[in-house]
């Protein structure tokens, strides 16, 4: 993939240097736009699209009202950025933010908890509002359309989709706003590489099939994890194929998530193959000891239940 584009007649064209614009990460931008009904700016990642955001709107003084349970990665990245003088409190993200933040932030539906933001509260704040979608994916839920300013993707996850992807996106409402992140991008070498841009291009056409059979699948699945006696709460709000449910306490957790054989025990989401982790490894006291996180990929529901059914008889 070409990474260097001579001048046209001594001019400098569009993409003469592959950190500001190259046509590849170009065309998949577009894709994604589409999806979201945006414009959409590319990031090595889901975090570098997050910082580079939450850099490009704030200054040093500024406060931002970040949904609590939300990526847990979310919140550390903005605990990193504190001794710029960026803070950020924690608010209960099915109602209003608090008064005085410059930047609100939600995730639809939060990871791992799996709430839905109160988007018209949202909305009715001054500050800009962030949907973070990575787990509705544009599929599911365009926030865009009904007035929020930025959407944010982890692209490694539904948007690439096949585990084979580091990549991420803010889809921006107004093309002005998509203007200034990207020169903020060029400027700070936040920039997304030529080669995953084209796998996720690809991953974008099968997007659709990939999430109905997902939240299909994922419906039917809470349903029956609901109705088993080593199940004591499943969170799943209906939207995306992310599920997590609570058993007994760490150990029971760590029974299931260890014998399972075809969901694979990892971590990330949004794949075409299921995946289950106990989170408390991660986030420590912030999520229950027994909470399991479940991401439903592709494989037959009834293989995945019966998978799921034989772990838990270990619980
Ligand atoms: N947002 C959500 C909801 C996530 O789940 C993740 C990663 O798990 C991220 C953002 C960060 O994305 P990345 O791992 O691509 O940096």
């Amino acid at each position: 993939m070409q990474i260097l584009w001579p001048y046209v007649d001594g001019e400098v064209g569009e993409f003469f240097y592959a950190r500001y614009a190259h046509p590849v990460v170009a065309e998949a931008e577009a894709a994604l736009g589409e999806l979201d009904h945006g414009t959409a700016v590319l990031f090595p990642s889901g975090t570098g699209a997050a910082t580079a955001l939450a850099l490009s709107l704030l200054q040093p003084g500024d406060t931002i009202a970040l949904a609590a349970g939300a990526y847990f990665g979310t919140g550390r990245l903005f605990e990193a950025l504190a001794k710029w003088g960026l803070a950020h409190v924690e608010f209960d993200q099915t109602g209003p933010p608090p008064g005085d933040v410059q930047l609100v932030w939600l995730e639809a539906p939060s990871n791992p908890f799996l709430t839905m933001p109160d988007l018209e509260s949202a909305l009715a704040h001054p500050a800009p509002v962030v949907v973070d979608t990575t787990v509705a994916t544009p599929i599911a839920y365009r926030p865009l359309e009904q007035g929020a300013d930025y959407t944010l993707h982890s692209a490694t996850k539904y948007l690439g989709g096949h585990d084979d992807v580091l990549l991420g996106a803010v889809v921006c409402r107004e093309a002005a706003a998509a203007e200034e992140l990207r020169t903020f991008r060029g400027r700070t070498g936040i920039s997304p590489a030529p080669e995953p841009a084209a796998l996720l291009h690809r991953s974008l056409r099968t997007l659709e099939v990939r999430v109905q059979r997902q939240v299909s699948s994922a419906v039917d699945i809470a349903e029956r994890l609901r109705g088993h006696p080593k199940v004591e709460t499943v969170r799943y709000p209906g939207i995306g194929g992310l599920i997590s449910f609570d058993v007994a306490d760490g150990d029971a957790a760590r029974r299931v998530e260890t014998s399972t054989r075809l969901v694979v025990n990892a971590t990330s989401l949004g794949s075409v193959t299921s995946l289950i982790e106990g989170r408390h490894r991660w986030e420590g006291d912030r999520v229950p000891a027994g909470l399991l996180r479940l991401s439903v990929g592709l494989e037959d529901p009834d293989a995945i239940w019966a998978d799921l059914a034989q772990a838990l008889d270990r619980a």
